[in-house]
């Protein structure tokens, strides 16, 4: 039998990520992984291809939008070729997880394909090919999360779907219906709006992206109807039903109306459910809390002290690079050191155009904490950079301590808002104040001017350009 100092139990970012770390710190590790291809759902049906179809799409809706604006004229007509888009699609997922392969290789971690299944607290059977076992002082679950659903709902994956089948239709939908207006929901909607479908959401809450910041929230909403989304807040659905190739959504609305959508496809996008199905977590001594997550201390331990828990399976965000962060944190920990992650600073990405992006406390946070703020905006549309490449939607909000200047939150809609991000996480890291970063050359012209601009606001109200 073989004898690991670390098994890790799936291959995604999380996964992948810590048994990288774990081998870079001189452990022996193993990864077991059930599916053919490493990866997890942020490479194979997450992250990677929707931002591949993304991309795509803007192309599309660029070309038939905004090329003559430009100045740029197509003779005849721009067609989509949805088969060619999804084989793209596909074949940017392929060498991104046979690059997984390669970096499992190059840092000799052991590779074992099957089902991962707790025989106690230190041997692993994999149900594979082969049935195998190995022995492992430590084990990291990543085993990450499924597509969540409604009780009522009978998900056939053919005309009600979940992402994973919305990545690869065969076919534009005429009128995609979409359960839930939260990240999913958004992406793949545009996605689809873009290639032509009529796109209907609704959310049970009384806004997109609910947990976003309301500022945000707000200037989304008002960019997707511009878009010609059809938003439908505040309604509860009660029931989804097909009948052949039409699909029928009621949903009880504020005013407790029943209300219909018909269309030819559903996308249920609810919110994912973390994953532990036949891993036998008991066997281990690792428990599992009444929604599905492993149980984790602060050092991301589990019930059973030599188990760690990390990415969607555990509580907080679902996102991949919280759960490479755990990855590296669980290693580093059972290799004896210290690390730190901050939760706060966690930045959270929606990649509809334009971008949203967001790091720290919301205004409704700060509110609700009793904390006293300042809050600093600049519109996208006041910036050179933004009219040059017309993409004058959203803006930048700087929210700062109102006594000592810090950066408590920063939120923002626009174009390349997901890169951007990365200077607000930065300067909260090292609690910079609002004026810290109002004193900073940004290049011009850039995007980034406007978190300048915001930054300006938020210390003295004194932006320059506007
Ligand atoms: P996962 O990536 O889910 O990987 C878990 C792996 O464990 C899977 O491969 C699974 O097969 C394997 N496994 C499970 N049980 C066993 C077992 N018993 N034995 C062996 N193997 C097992 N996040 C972002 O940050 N940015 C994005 O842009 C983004 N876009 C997304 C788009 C979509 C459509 C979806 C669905 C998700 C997206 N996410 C995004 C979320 C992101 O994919 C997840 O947060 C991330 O993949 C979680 O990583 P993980 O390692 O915890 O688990
Ligand atoms: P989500 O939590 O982002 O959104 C689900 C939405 O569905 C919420 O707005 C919620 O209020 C709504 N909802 C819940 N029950 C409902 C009901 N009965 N009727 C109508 N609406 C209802 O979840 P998601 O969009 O399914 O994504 C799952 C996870 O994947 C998220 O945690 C997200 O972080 C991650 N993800 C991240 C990205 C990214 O980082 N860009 C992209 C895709 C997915």
């Amino acid at each position: 039998m073989n004898s690991y100092d670390v098994a890790v139990i799936g291959s995604g970012p999380g996964g992948y990520v810590a048994a990288i770390r774990c081998a870079q710190l001189g452990l022996k590790t193993a990864i077991i992984e059930k599916y053919a291809t490493l990866g997890g759902t942020c490479l194979n049906v997450g992250c990677i291809p929707s931002k591949a179809l993304l991309d795509s799409s803007h192309h599309y809706d660029d070309a038939i939008k905004h090329f003559e604006e430009h100045g740029i004229e197509i003779p005849g007509e721009v067609k989509i070729n949805l088969e060619k888009m999804i084989a793209r699609k596909q074949s940017v997922v392929d060498q991104t997880t046979g690059g997984i392969d390669f970096l499992m290789k190059k840092n000799n971690i052991d590779v074992y394909q099957g089902l991962g299944v707790f025989k106690d607290a230190t041997h692993i059977t994999i149900n594979g090919e082969e049935t195998q076992e190995i022995e492992a002082k430590n084990t990291i679950i990543a085993t990450g999360s499924k597509p969540g659903n409604l009780p009522f709902i009978d998900i056939d994956k053919e005309r009600i779907i979940t992402s994973t089948e919305a990545l690869k239709l065969k076919e534009v939908p005429k009128h995609l219906i979409v359960i839930g207006g939260g990240v999913i929901g958004l992406e793949l909607g545009q996605v689809y709006k873009r290639l032509g479908a009529e796109v209907s959401v609704i959310e049970y809450m009384d806004r997109i992206v609910p947990t976003m910041d309301k500022g945000v929230s707000k200037e989304l909403n008002k960019v997707l109807k511009k878009q010609k989304f059809k938003i439908n807040a505040s309604h509860k659905v009660t029931s989804v039903t097909r009948n052949g190739d039409e699909v029928v959504v009621t949903a009880t609305n504020k005013k407790g109306e029943e209300v219909q959508f018909k269309g030819d496809y559903c996308l249920v996008s609810v919110g994912r459910r973390p994953y532990t199905d036949g891993l036998n977590a008991e066997a281990a001594g690792v428990k599992i809390n009444d929604r599905g997550q492993i149980e984790v201390n602060a050092h991301l331990q589990t019930s059973a002290s030599n188990i760690y828990a990390i990415g969607d399976v555990v509580k907080g965000a679902m996102l991949a690079h919280k759960a490479e962060e755990e990855g590296v944190f669980a290693a580093e920990t059972i290799a004896g050191q210290k690390p730190h992650i901050d939760y706060n600073l966690i930045p959270g990405v929606v990649y509809t155009w334009p971008e949203v992006a967001a790091v720290g406390k919301t205004e409704e946070q700060l509110k609700e904490a009793g904390i006293a703020y300042k809050a600093g905006q600049f519109p996208m549309r006041a910036l050179g950079r933004s009219r040059a490449s017309m993409d004058i939607d959203g803006f930048v909000k700087i929210l700062a301590d109102k006594t000592t200047d810090e950066i408590l939150g920063v939120h923002m809609v626009g174009a390349r808002a997901a890169d951007m991000i990365a200077e607000a996480v930065v300067a909260m890291e090292y609690r910079a104040s609002a004026e810290d970063v109002s004193r900073m050359s940004h290049a011009h012209p850039t995007y980034t001017e406007a978190i300048k601009e915001a930054a300006l606001a938020a210390t003295e109200d004194r932006a320059l350009h506007i």
